[in-house]
């Protein structure tokens, strides 16, 4: 049993640290939220007060924040000061390559082993223990993490050194985004030329349309009983971290010189959702608004 200190347990971070306290491991959370700290309490979580609280004598801190300026501000002002000596330091929140090896490094030089090991699963895979976990850092730390890993994950790759699991994500996302925009205007013209869009998900699913945006996520109501579409399109993975996620990928392909028009183009319709009032919204929501340009 590994004592864990959990920060930032929200859609994501609340499942997986309910899955580490199932496990038997004690697990001490932290957050902006005291509903979100209510519902890991009522699952037999610790509730921390404060940050440090939650950092001090952990044997592994875990973070799942929602962007890089949360990990940087909470590793700099809180975990790398409380630390124990030997502490892990696993962030899985989805953030840009270079913070993240800024924190990586920060860490390295304070004698600390750290992973980068971003998700992609969605709350349904967070709540399961099924999430693909996509990790960058030392083999040594990797090790060492397995054991929590496979908790909380059921797939996980080494990408590479520090910051490559960001860089696996961020391309995964650039591909989910670019992916439910094709099958979102898909289905919106399907309607328009009287085509049943149950007809063209039995069509699609099992021929070269297929993908994860269509058959375990699909934007209309219907064909997946569980995608957002079903329930007013509550979130799920927001509009407005799909929007961050294919920024993430627009500027790093900026500062590498690659040509990725076809993300740009979703991530405008992402971008105007997001301005129209579905920032809060799942991002397959899209079809709403793709329906009423
Ligand atoms: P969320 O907003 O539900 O949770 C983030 C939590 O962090 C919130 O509870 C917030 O109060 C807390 N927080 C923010 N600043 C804090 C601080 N300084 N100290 C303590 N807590 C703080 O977001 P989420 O959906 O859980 O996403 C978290 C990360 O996971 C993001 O980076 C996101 O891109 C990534 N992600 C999300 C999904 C998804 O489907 N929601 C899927 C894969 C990856």
């Amino acid at each position: 049993m590994s004592k864990i200190g959990f920060i930032g347990v929200g859609n994501m971070g609340g499942p997986m640290a309910c899955n580490l306290v199932k496990a038997g491991h004690d697990v001490t959370a932290f957050d902006l939220s005291q509903t979100n700290l209510d519902v890991v309490a009522d699952r037999g979580a610790t509730i921390a007060t404060s940050c440090s609280e939650a950092v001090i004598g952990a044997d592994i801190v875990l973070t799942m924040l929602p962007a890089g300026t949360h990990v940087k501000d909470v590793y700099f002002s809180d975990v790398f000061d409380n630390a124990s000596e030997g502490t892990l330091m696993i962030d899985c929140s989805t953030i840009d390559v270079n913070t993240s090896r800024a924190v990586h490094l920060a860490a390295a030089e304070r004698g600390f082993l750290m992973l980068d090991a971003p998700v992609s699963g969605g709350v349904g895979g967070a709540t399961a223990g099924t999430l693909t976990m996509m990790v960058g850092g030392t083999d040594a730390a990797y090790e060492q993490a397995k054991p929590i890993l496979e908790i909380v994950g059921k797939n996980k790759i080494h990408c590479g050194a520090s910051g490559a699991g960001q860089a696996a994500k961020m391309c995964n996302n650039m591909m989910l985004g670019i992916q439910m925009s094709s099958v979102a205007e898909a289905f919106v013209l399907a309607e328009s030329l009287g085509l049943n869009a149950q007809k063209l998900f039995d069509v699609s699913s099992t021929a070269s349309g297929q993908c994860w945006s269509l058959t375990n996520y699909c934007p209309v109501p219907g064909p997946v009983p569980a995608s957002p579409a079903n329930n007013d399109y509550k979130p799920g993975f927001a509009t407005a971290l799909m929007l961050k996620d294919m920024n993430l990928a627009l500027d790093a392909a900026k500062s590498a010189g690659v040509d990725v028009s076809v993300a740009e183009r979703a991530a405008k319709i992402y971008s105007s959702y997001s301005e129209a009032g579905g920032y809060g919204k799942d991002f397959s929501g899209i079809i709403e608004h793709i329906r009423e340009s």
